[in-house]
């Protein structure tokens, strides 16, 4: 097996018993990226010689037996609304296509303290506004599984470079489903944190209340480890839990048995593409063969969840894109007053969706007519947020489709954003009510395309999500490779492998 095709887990116990050094391992993602990136365009920036340096430390510090975490030398990507001292972090704007951040994000911080060489910073939509990576200012990325579909989005280039073995790692954000989507569509696991369970101190705000930096990782033991590393309590988001961080690699073998799992009627809608019901079906079948106990029940207030999160999205969004005004950051385009001056600046430096959504929250913050559907819409977001607390009375936890279809065309919805914003109709109630959210491959469709299935926990039950993916991957063969990164196997209809306790030896001996 090349190095590249490897997880995470198994590039650390190689990198820890000295089988390989660092610099091979990121040599290796270097050439793959060589070799592929032209065609998938998931990289915004790639930092080779950066990579290789944090690679070399790694190996010195390893060799004079200093301690180290246990990902030290397995690289990353990192999206480009993160920032990233003294390296370009875009938000695939043009407002901020030069702008070199003089800090590290928290999360990047506790990266490169660990040892985590950055390959590059990846490719999203526009300010994270999008599902489908085309409102990148700079470049669609294209889906590993099919070079003319979507990667998905806002985190297109994070998922499409795990998807085809660029990075085995790499951070994403989730305000309304940016990683959960992509992930799905890209066929890879991406856990949405708790809200606050990881800091977004130096993630560019999009929708404060919103917004949530997670793991995008080809398994979900890669990003219970990945997990362990970002999260937990930071004084400098003030909106960041001061909760102890559980280790989410020892949750992984408790296997299933027992759970209720709530399977969620609005994620299975009829209108759902057929193959995306069956194969959500079958995963939970499948976990029900393994113990769980799974039953129906229904989150009745998500029907409102699309009106509302573009209603308080766009709001958050407009106050917060008020920085960009031509002084203080980015972009400055010429004007004879400082008012024509910023309007030039404005109305040049956002691309067309990103214009819409400070508009729509332009006019929802004035006083008079708008004002009264924030109020509203806040109002409805608590009772979306009751539906959870009544649900998780019952269940442990709840699963469904993280979308309602495989990865689109592109091209094909660009000119109509309610069709893109439908996409998401499943991962926006989680992110309103502040859950934890993860989206695991649970099977392809007959054109070979990803489909992931959504598993929900309560506030600070990541564990228990990376628990039933991991499940879920030993009885479904799960993660597969598209075919254009090889290697993997996805089980026939009607195979099965044995119940995942008997297979859960694997990642003890770590
Ligand atoms: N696609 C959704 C939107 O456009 C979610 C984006 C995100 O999570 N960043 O707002």
């Amino acid at each position: 097996m090349e190095l590249f095709e490897m997880t995470a887990l198994e590039l650390s116990r190689l990198l820890q018993k000295k089988e390989v050094s660092a610099v091979e391992v990121v040599t290796a993602f270097i050439k793959r990226i060589g070799a592929l990136e032209p065609r998938l365009k998931t990289l915004l920036t790639f930092t080779p010689a950066g990579a290789l340096q944090e690679a070399e430390a790694v190996d010195r510090k390893r060799h004079r037996g200093e301690p180290l975490s246990p990902l030290a030398g397995v690289p990353v990507v990192i999206k480009d609304n993160i920032s990233t001292a003294g390296l370009r972090t875009t938000c695939a704007s043009r407002m901020l296509a030069n702008y070199i951040p003089p800090y590290d994000a928290t999360a990047v911080r506790l990266l490169r303290k660990a040892g985590l060489p950055i390959l590059g910073k990846t490719n999203l939509d526009e300010f994270a506004m999008g599902s489908s990576t085309e409102s990148s200012y700079f470049y669609p990325t294209r889906n590993p599984w099919d070079l003319d579909r979507v990667p998905g989005g806002s985190s297109g280039g994070s998922a499409a470079a795990v998807a085809a073995a660029l990075a085995p790692l790499a951070l994403g954000s989730d305000t309304g489903g940016s990683i959960r989507q992509p992930a799905a569509l890209c066929g890879v696991t991406g856990l949405r944190p708790t809200y606050g369970r990881v800091s977004r101190y130096g993630l560019i705000a999009f929708a404060s209340s919103l917004d949530t930096i997670g793991p995008m990782t080809l398994t979900a033991a890669d990003g219970a480890l990945f997990m362990g590393l970002i999260a937990g309590y930071d004084p400098l988001d003030p909106t960041s839990l001061n909760e102890p961080v559980p280790d989410y690699c020892r949750e992984l073998e408790g296997g299933v048995r027992g759970l209720r799992i709530g399977l969620v009627k609005e994620r299975l809608a009829a209108e759902f593409d057929p193959q995306v019901i069956t194969a959500v079906r079958r995963a939970l079948e499948l976990l029900q063969e393994n113990g769980a106990v799974v039953e129906e029940v229904s989150l009745p207030h998500t029907a409102y969840s699309l009106p509302v999160y573009y209603v308080i999205g766009s709001a958050e969004a407009a106050s917060n894109l008020g920085r960009f005004d031509g002084v203080r950051f980015g972009l400055r385009e010429p004007g004879a007053s400082i008012t024509e001056m910023s309007s030039a600046t404005r109305g040049r430096g956002f691309g067309p969706e990103v214009r819409r959504r400070i508009m729509l929250g332009t006019y929802l913050l004035s006083d008079d007519s708008g004002h009264r559907y924030y109020v509203q819409a806040q109002k409805v977001r608590a009772l979306i947020r009751q539906d959870y607390e009544n649900a998780f009375q019952r269940f442990d936890l709840l699963a469904g489709a993280t979308t309602p279809d495989p990865a689109f065309k592109l091209g094909s919805k660009t000119d109509q954003p309610l069709e893109m914003y439908r996409t998401d109709i499943c991962t926006l109630d989680d992110a309103l009510a502040g859950v934890p959210s993860l989206s695991a491959p649970c099977g392809l469709s007959a054109s070979g395309l990803p489909i992931g299935l959504q598993l929900t926990a309560p506030p600070l039950r990541e564990g228990l999500l990376f628990r039933v993916a991991h499940c879920l991957e030993q009885v479904l063969g799960t993660p597969v490779r598209p075919p254009l990164a090889a290697a993997g196997t996805i089980l026939r209809e009607g195979e099965r492998r044995p119940p995942c306790s008997h297979r859960m030896g694997a990642l003890s001996d770590g």
